[in-house]
């Protein structure tokens, strides 16, 4: 989508700073991090939110969870511990209307959320 921040960062047309890339997926860190670690994994392909997941999309579904899984790794917040955040439509706290995960570590989270 030609107006999509994030189909934009997918591209390269804006910048980002990048902490990982394939061919479907790409992670970068947020511009207003919430956590010392706070990076987003989104889809190449624009998807609009969690609702676009449908069961043909079941293997990229998989894909994002595994990079994020990965990439806790090796930003040192795996043994602390993380949260992956998917936030949907307006209830969610969805802002960007193109699918992406949260990744945030490096300080303690509360539950339940606001
Ligand atoms: P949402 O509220 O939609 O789940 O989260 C959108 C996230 O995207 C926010 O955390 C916001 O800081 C981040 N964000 C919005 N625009 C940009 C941008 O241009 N670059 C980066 N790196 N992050 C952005
Ligand atoms: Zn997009």
């Amino acid at each position: 989508m030609a107006e999509c921040i994030f189909c934009k960062i997918a591209e390269g047309r804006v910048e980002s700073q990048t902490v990982y890339e394939d061919e479907q997926v790409k992670a970068f860190y947020d511009l207003n991090p919430q956590a010392p670690v706070h990076v987003l994994i989104i889809p190449k392909e624009h998807l609009t939110n969690a609702l676009e997941l449908t069961a043909e999309r079941t293997a990229l579904a998989g894909h994002l969870v595994v990079v994020a899984s990965r990439l806790a790794q090796q930003l040192g917040i795996a043994e602390s511990g993380f949260r992956l955040v998917l936030n949907c439509n307006e209830h969610g706290g969805q802002a960007v209307d193109h699918l992406h995960f949260h990744l945030l570590g490096g300080r303690q989270m509360n539950w339940p959320p606001g």
